[in-house]
């Protein structure tokens, strides 16, 4: 929705936007359509036609949105999707989503708390026997936890959701780089992470301080080559944590600390993946962190 239109409804609802809730609406049309093309086709910029049919194998698309605000982005969900299932803590904006949907006859909003609803069931209950994707414009205050909670119910195919740059930047930073650290690590364990493109504050009522990033995750389908078992990942996260916990520390020491192991038997694990024994945890990646956990368990 551009910005008069935006302005002009939410003054007739009476509305304030509220910075705690975080509410930045997007009132540049291009950045919600082009976030609902990647989201629900998979491939930004192309349009619909050319990708409906490869994009969704003819299988019925169900999309779920964290706070859809005004509706920008959830109409262009709509427009694309079999089925939208939109979640919006603030009870002020049913009323404007009533009528800015009102063409949509395929959207349901639920009032309520993202971080209490129980993703996992929702998505069973309203999208059975479609495929799920998950798209957002976040709230930056709870951008991480709600990050957390879409990967790790692990229904969606794809998620598709608008962060600050610098967490952009973190979630898809290659081992080695200033950015690198443990939710780089976390968000490849679930899927395949890449930003899509950049959006500038004037394209947000109000603007927000910050440069913003559309972030696209391909999830993937069960568990990355290496983990077996849910004590296979625990260990795994036990050992990335703990390798980030302490960036000046030397891995080894790190995990040896941890898992109650001599430092010896981990440097003597990291000389047979070919690393040094004084290497430091920001140069592992995924895998590299997936085998030493392995040797970790053998010791
Ligand atoms: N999707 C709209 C857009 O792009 O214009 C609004 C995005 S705004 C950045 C974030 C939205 O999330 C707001 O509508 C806000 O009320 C809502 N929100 C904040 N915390 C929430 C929570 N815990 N659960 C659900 N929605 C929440």
């Amino acid at each position: 929705m551009e910005l008069r239109r935006t302005r002009e409804i939410l003054e007739r609802h009476g509305i304030r936007l509220q910075k705690s809730l975080g509410q930045n609406f997007l009132i540049d049309e291009s950045v919600p359509r082009r976030t609902a093309t990647a989201a629900i086709y998979g491939v930004a910029g192309l349009d619909a036609e050319a990708v409906s049919a490869i994009g969704t194998d003819g299988a019925a698309v169900a999309a779920l949105e964290i706070g859809p605000g005004a509706g920008a982005l959830t109409a262009e969900l709509a427009a694309r999707a079999d089925k939208v299932v939109a979640i919006e803590l603030d009870s002020r904006m049913i009323p404007v989503l009533g009528e800015t949907l009102s063409e949509f006859s395929n959207v349901e909003i639920v009032e309520g708390d993202a971080l209490k609803v129980d993703i996992a069931a929702l998505v069973s209950e309203k999208f059975a026997g479609m495929r799920a994707v998950a798209a957002a414009n976040l709230p930056y205050y709870l951008t991480t936890p709600l990050i957390e909670k879409l990967l790790e119910c692990r229904k969606f195919e794809r998620v598709c959701v608008m962060v600050q740059k610098e967490v952009a930047q973190r979630i898809v930073a290659k081992p080695g780089s200033g950015e690198y650290g443990s939710f780089s690590v976390y968000c490849k364990y679930y899927a395949e992470p890449k930003i899509l493109f950049g959006v500038s504050p004037g394209s947000f009522l109000p603007p927000p301080k910050v440069a913003s990033a559309v972030v696209m995750f391909d999830c993937r389908r069960g568990l990355p080559e290496g983990v077996e078992s849910e004590e296979d990942e625990k260990r795994l996260f036990r050992l990335w944590r703990a390798a980030f916990s302490e960036r000046r520390k030397k891995l080894a020491g790190l995990a040896a600390r941890e898992f109650g192991i001599s430092r010896e038997s981990v440097e003597t694990a990291l000389e047979a993946m070919g690393l040094s024994p004084d290497v430091r945890g920001e140069r592992l990646s995924l895998e590299q962190f997936i085998e030493l956990s392995s040797c970790i368990r053998d010791v």
